[in-house]
């Protein structure tokens, strides 16, 4: 039990390390009202591959054991994270 939950928060915390890169590499960006929502920014997604590449060639492993882990969560928090803008902001201005 103690294990699978230790194992459970590993991978947040690597999901979370996976969206941090795409944020720097401005392939997601974060709304600037809504700090919990993410959305498709200016970057493509072989941006935040590319930033990803860079630091784990530099020793930079953010948790993964592998190289093509690393990928794999970068791919999932982009595609978690590609609407076209912050869902919320969207609705507050259909509501104006
Ligand atoms: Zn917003």
């Amino acid at each position: 039990m103690g294990q699978s939950k230790r194992l459970y928060e590993d991978d947040q915390r690597r999901g979370m390390s996976a969206l941090d890169i795409c944020i720097e590499a401005g392939a997601v960006q974060r709304c600037e009202i809504h700090e919990h929502i993410c959305f498709d920014g200016r970057q493509p997604k072989s941006a935040a591959y590319d930033l990803a590449k860079k630091t784990w060639y530099k020793g930079e492993k953010h948790g993964f054991d592998s190289l093509p882990n690393l990928m794999e969560a970068i791919d999932e928090a982009y595609n978690q994270n590609s609407e076209s803008k912050c869902a919320q902001c969207a609705s507050n201005a259909a509501r104006d």
